[in-house]
């Protein structure tokens, strides 16, 4: 296989893996679980070990919006609500998790059809849900990296209005689509994490970050520990716990197990993290029996077909 196959592989199938990971532990407190190290049934939702849910079948839903018919705002919120009311991209055949705000954002864009203009926009309703649902554009759109951050940028930022239309969340999305990018690209960890890494000083001349995002920019995330690193649903957090489980873990496995083991929302934590450790380690890095007992993995090697093979 060969390297950016191997990292764009390892996004999205790191998504999924985390998603599963968590689900199990999702809504717990910190602690009050013993720590998750495989897929294991339960949670809230009364899953099988190794299934997963919204934020993986988000991911799917724009992934193959995207391979189908490029970028669409209206498609890929079509594709939304699609698994929102008939449970397609569900690992299970039906929708049993959806977030209030993307919930809310749906039931606007089926009165409207504008799903550049159905996420909220409020601070209030900064969420995690639409950086646990990115890998499909810096997979498909990496050629933009280094040469186009402008064009990474906006896509990234476009991918979450249909949902999430808040600066935090737009400017979440915007940063980590260029983490992800470089890593997919092969640069090194410490290298695209740096506070002062050259795309980024150049996304902050194009756009400032939202000061929230850009506190985690700058490296809290090397400062911090639990319990001022939580598994939160607020997206700039969630954004802080993932690279706070990435960072410095020696492997997918120590980065991914750190994530959901923190609670909380920990599938979706798991899901952003793994992106990270994914695009980093690549599909080679995730441990095989997290591979193998993957839910409907096959509907996973689908989507990166489409995103992969229409690369370029
Ligand atoms: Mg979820
Ligand atoms: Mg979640």
């Amino acid at each position: 296989m060969n390297q950016f196959k191997n990292r764009g592989s390892g996004c999205l199938l790191g998504l999924a893996v985390g998603d599963a990971l968590g689900a199990a532990v999702e809504f717990k407190p910190p602690g009050s679980f013993a720590p998750v190290t495989g897929y294991r049934a339960g949670g809230p939702h009364g899953l099988s070990p190794g299934e997963w849910t919204d934020d993986t079948s988000m991911a799917l839903a724009m992934a193959e919006s995207i391979a189908q018919v490029g970028w669409d705002l209206d498609d890929q919120a079509r594709r939304y609500v699609d698994w929102w009311r008939n449970g397609t991209y569900s690992v299970n055949g039906r929708c049993f998790d959806i977030g209030i705000t993307t919930r809310a954002s749906l039931v606007l864009f089926e009165r409207d059809g504008d799903a550049r203009n159905s996420g909220d926009r409020a601070e209030r309703a900064s969420g995690n849900g639409s950086i646990m649902r990115l890998a499909p554009v810096p997979i498909r759109y990496l050629d933009h990296f280094p040469n186009q951050i402008e064009q990474l940028a906006t896509l990234a930022a476009e991918s979450s209005l249909p949902t999430h239309g808040s600066p935090q969340c737009l400017s979440a999305c915007q940063y980590m689509a260029l983490i992800l990018a470089g890593l997919m690209h092969g640069l090194d960890r410490d290298t695209v994490l740096a506070p002062d890494w050259e795309p980024l000083e150049q996304l902050r001349r194009l756009q400032p970050l939202h000061p929230a995002v850009d506190v985690v920019a700058l490296g809290s995330f090397r400062r911090l520990q639990p319990p001022e690193i939580q598994g939160s649903g607020y997206v700039v957090k969630s954004l802080e716990a993932a690279l706070w489980a990435f960072h410095d873990a020696q492997d997918f496995r120590e980065a991914v197990l750190k994530a959901v083991n923190l609670g909380d929302d920990a599938d979706t934590t798991g899901a952003v993290c793994g992106q990270f450790a994914g695009a980093f380690w690549g599909e080679a890095g995730i441990p095989q029996e997290w591979l193998d007992g993957l839910a409907k993995r096959e509907m996973l090697e689908q989507a990166l077909t489409g995103l992969i093979v229409n690369n370029g």
